[in-house]
């Protein structure tokens, strides 16, 4: 007997939630597999210390689209974005600080105690990355382009993207330097005060195994200045009960319009005859047919892990071995008895500086000098840190008086390399490199050791054996600019079709990429109905 799936959809990360969602919407009949016993994929809240709700692994939303919280009546299924303002704060070692934010005037304000001239560029800064979000944001929600078999829907789209670039007039240039070159070249040409530069720098380098003087690490500080929360632009929030709330809430929708969802059901082959995906495996045996599989995986594990070689093309295959997954993050999440106490900060107890990201990254060279030893594969000594503590605004996260911080560290290189160059161990390494991160945020917050309660430290290699994640890069796939685009996941595959008939992508595997964005999952969608039939 026929099954009754039209899709069967690899994963429940939020992409393919998202997917799901609007396939159902669609009348299509969506079945949903996910190995983990919860949803979400790294878009999840976990239960990782008693009465706790943890983002265990993404931990503020922006990028998440606007478009699909409407279309899929978000809201009404209990998400609720909490804004940050202000948005970040970067204790310094001489007792100064920096806080930003997007209450207005603020950021002028506190950049003048730095530098009067930054102060006066940095309303001229934002407005040129705004020209540029102007023309790269719409792409977000766009199909791109088939660079190599290209159609009459191809060229129409390379022609509106050029159109609009041309647009741009002499700010071509500043575009440029921001889809392609390296931060530092940006930044240094906007800004005087190296802890200005730093603060701005942290967005360019998250999740990447780069530093802010390689090229392409412009965009990834772009990419991160894109977004919106409750309409208003450029602003980071927090997700009500951790990340997974929006996960949660996507599940809530996918189910009501029909979709079955499976948790605990890995998914061991992708089934193929005669050139097409008929189906799946899963780990116990049990097999599950559909028209079509859409994989939320990313491509290594999709096409190497999950498929026989002899049913991909040795071609695609080969663009698919190509991707850089390199990857130097890694994750500390903390039970804390009380916020750290930083010397920076006059007032005690909980204040608007617990409210944002906390940089410890205080100059552009301390960056560097954290990449440079990653590099050689070994852990930064003195990592670039990137705290967060979502209790000051979100009471529904742990018991009165506790809180939680989220430490997303770089640089903890996946390949890990010993003096002697042998391969290092991360299971070995983690707890004493997680040691190093709180020494080094105590410098700024001497009560953080104490404070301390429980703590879960996820290495790269946890990232990979947890959430499937190729080297544990967080983004499926690095964001440099020949895997963004029309490049990601592989040129002429950019339409989230695959050389296997009956088998899509959804995940952030493809264009617009990594990130909280549901944006891989809706073009999925949409391209998936495109080609079958239906409306979304
Ligand atoms: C530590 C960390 C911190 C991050 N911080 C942020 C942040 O603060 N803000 C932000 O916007 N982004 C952040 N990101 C990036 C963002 O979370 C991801 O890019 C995004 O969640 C990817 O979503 P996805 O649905 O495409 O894929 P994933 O979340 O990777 O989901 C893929 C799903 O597929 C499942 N799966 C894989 N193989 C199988 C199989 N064989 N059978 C069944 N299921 C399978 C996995 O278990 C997983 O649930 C972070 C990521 C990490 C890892």
């Amino acid at each position: 007997m026929a099954e009754p799936f039209d899709v069967i959809i690899i994963g429940a990360g939020h992409n393919g939630l998202v997917c799901a969602a609007y396939l159902a919407r669609a009348r299509k009949r969506v079945l949903v597999l996910e190995r983990r016993h919860v949803l979400g994929g790294a878009c999840v809240t976990e239960e990782a210390f008693p009465g706790c709700k943890v983002s265990t692994a993404a931990y503020v939303n922006s990028l998440f689209r606007p478009e699909i919280i409407r279309d899929l009546k978000l809201d009404e299924y209990g998400l609720k974005l909490l804004e940050r303002s202000p948005s970040s704060f970067t204790p310094l070692p001489d007792g100064r600080y920096l806080l930003m934010g997007p209450e207005e005037g603020l950021n002028v304000r506190e950049i003048a105690r730095l530098s009067k001239k930054d102060a006066s560029a940095y309303p001229k800064y934002e407005a040129m990355l705004e020209r540029i979000a102007h023309v790269v944001e719409p792409t977000l929600l766009m199909t791109p382009p088939n660079l190599l078999r290209p159609g009459w829907r191809d060229l129409w789209t390379a022609v509106t993207l050029g159109r609009r670039f041309l647009a741009l007039g002499p700010a071509m240039a500043d575009a440029v330097d921001v889809l392609t070159g390296p931060a530092k070249r940006v930044l240094d040409r906007w800004f005087e005060s190296d802890e200005v530069k730093a603060t701005l720098a942290t967005d360019a380098i998250i999740g990447a195994f780069a530093a802010p003087s390689t090229p392409g690490t412009a965009y990834v500080l772009f990419h991160h200045v894109m977004g919106e929360t409750n309409g208003v632009r450029g602003v980071w929030a927090y997700v009500r009960g951790g990340m997974g709330g929006l996960s949660s809430a996507l599940a809530a929708v996918a189910k009501d319009l029909g979709v079955e969802i499976r948790r605990e059901a890995e998914v061991r082959r992708i089934l193929v005859e005669n050139g097409r995906a008929v189906g799946v495996e899963l780990s116990g045996g049990k097999g599950h047919s559909a028209d079509l599989v859409v994989s939320n995986a990313d491509c290594h594990v999709t096409f190497r892990k999950l498929m026989d070689p002899h049913d991909v093309p040795a071609d695609f295959l080969a663009a698919i071995d190509r991707i850089d997954y390199s990857s130097a993050s890694l994750k500390i999440n903390c039970l804390l008895s009380e916020v750290p106490e930083f010397d920076a900060w006059p007032e005690r107890g909980p204040g608007p500086h617990h409210r944002g990201t906390i940089h410890v990254a205080p100059t552009m060279d301390f960056i560097e000098r954290a990449y440079d030893e990653a590099k050689y594969g070994r852990p930064s000594t003195r990592p670039v840190l990137e705290c967060t503590i979502p209790t000051v605004v979100d009471d529904t996260l742990a018991p009165a008086g506790k809180h939680l911080m989220s430490m997303f560290v770089q640089y903890a290189p996946y390949n890990l390399r010993n003096a002697d160059g042998t391969s290092g161990d991360w299971d070995a390494e983690k707890e004493r490199f997680a040691d190093r991160c709180i020494d080094l945020l105590a410098e700024y917050a001497p009560n953080v050791r104490s404070a301390i309660e429980a703590r879960q430290v996820l290495s790269p290699l946890d990232l990979e054996r947890t959430w499937g994640l190729t080297g544990g890069n967080i983004f499926q796939g690095a964001m440099t600019l020949g895997q963004l685009f029309a490049f990601r996941p592989a040129i002429g595959w950019a339409g989230y079709r695959t050389p296997i008939d009956g088998l899509y992508l959804c995940g952030a595997a493809t264009h617009p990429g990594g990130g909280v964005m549901g944006a891989c999952g809706y073009n999925a969608a949409r391209e998936i109905l495109r080609a079958r039939g239906g409306g979304a």
